[in-house]
């Protein structure tokens, strides 16, 4: 089923056997490892996570759902501690492997806590409720918090909206297994079973918040109701630059390797902030930043521009530097700039109100600025600039510490 890793040993055997059969054995077996060079290491893996999962999935009734949810927990740390050691950070068929391993342990925990049924037929058997204890609440809501992790640091933007629905009434089932169970009525019942309990897990490098798993299955449950309740745009992952739980986008940078969330990440590429500015513009004069970007900022004020100004306010900013914006579909995408004989610079675009449109304003901003300043054209300069008035913090990233 896989190929043995080179160089690993016998780790790809005992990660394989410890998943099998008990995956609390995980963590002692990957400290200080890294498998970011084991690309293949993710299929033994998953073969024994799904091993595992038909095990913890036979005879919920008779095992109790308090072992299962902690088996469940248990299962999931361990695929934690893994993507944490690197092994899941590879891609196949064009999807990140986390998603395989977060849809098996999914449909495996729906098999656990199935929606109820649409209907009640009168002949069928009277659904059993399992009990659960209320020290197992937290490991219940825990599981939940650590599978909805694995998704936010997958990809399923090409799910369509009926499996995304899915997902979702999937974690209010296992919410009202778990309630039902432990005998929880309320939210306030459920926040204090749940925050007050210890921790007794840790994955290394990654942080979880409980609270935000909280508020993200009360909306859903709510929302289930009322129709009307907002999904809160939170994730269950620290971001691991500024520690916040919003947003729900993690983005790995391709550099780095860490996850950060929309605020940390440059936005046009899979890169973390630091690692975007550092390459294009730690070699510019600091000097130089400083007064391009005071120059950037001060035009900004004055127009009143960011990149959700209308084009017009954009127009006129430019006449007042003497370039004369014209707009046509002949134009070039990328837009074209050229001085006339008498002096007067002409921008041409194409796309009226685009973000493109945006930037192409600011970089002709940029250009004029440097022309003043009588410094060289230069695309990095220009991008600073053009950055800075996307409101990019591009010093603070520059200053960002590396410390993993
Ligand atoms: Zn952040
Ligand atoms: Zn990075």
């Amino acid at each position: 089923m896989s190929e043995p890793a080179q160089g690993l040993g016998t780790l790809p055997r005992d990660i394989h056997a410890a998943l099998k059969t008990d995956p609390t054995r995980v963590p002692q077996l990957l400290t200080g490892v890294d498998l970011g060079g084991a690309p293949d290491l993710w299929r033994t893996a998953l073969a024994a996570v799904n091993l595992r999962l038909g095990e913890i999935i036979r005879d919920v009734p008779e095992r109790g759902l308090d072992r299962v949810v902690r088996e469940v927990r248990d299962l999931l740390m361990a695929v934690w501690v893994l993507e944490s050691a690197g092994a899941l950070r590879f891609s196949e068929e064009g999807l990140p492997v986390v998603n395989r391993f977060a849809n098996a342990i999914q449909s495996a925990m729906r098999k656990i806590a199935p929606p109820l049924p649409k209907k009640v037929k009168l002949n069928a058997p009277t659904r059993k409720v399992l009990p659960l204890s209320p020290t197992a609440v937290a490991v219940a809501f825990d599981d939940l918090m650590l599978l909805r992790g694995l998704i936010e640091i997958g990809d399923y933007t090409r799910q369509p909206d009926k499996e995304r629905d899915r997902h979702v009434g999937f974690l209010d089932d296992w919410r009202r297994q778990t309630w039902e169970g432990a005998r929880v009525a309320s939210w306030e019942r459920c926040r204090e079973l749940v925050l007050s309990a210890p921790i007794d897990w840790s994955v290394p490098g990654r942080r979880f918040s409980r609270e935000a798993a909280m508020e993200l299955l009360e909306a859903i449950h709510r929302r289930r109701q009322d129709h009307i309740t907002r999904i809160p745009n939170v994730s269950m992952l620290a971001c691991q630059r500024c520690g916040r739980f919003e947003g729900r986008e993690r983005v790995r940078c391709s550099v780095c390797s860490r996850m950060f969330c929309g605020r940390c990440r440059a936005r046009t590429s899979d890169l973390c902030l630091a690692d975007y500015v550092r390459p294009r513009y730690g070699n510019i004069p600091p000097e130089t930043r400083l007064s391009l970007g005071s120059e950037a900022r001060n035009l900004c004020a004055r127009y009143r521009l960011d990149e959700h100004t209308r084009d017009e306010a954009f127009v006129k900013a430019l006449a007042e530097m003497d370039i004369k914006v014209t707009f046509m579909d002949a134009h070039p995408a990328e837009g074209a700039e050229e001085q006339d004989a008498k002096g007067i610079w002409h921008l041409r675009l194409k796309h009226r109100e685009y973000a493109s449109t945006k930037r192409q304003c600011f970089a002709a901003m940029a250009r004029a600025t440097l022309r003043r300043l009588a410094l060289p054209a230069d695309a990095d300069l220009e991008a600073y600039f053009v950055d800075t008035c996307l409101g990019i913090p591009i010093e603070d990233a520059l200053t960002w510490n590396d410390e993993r």
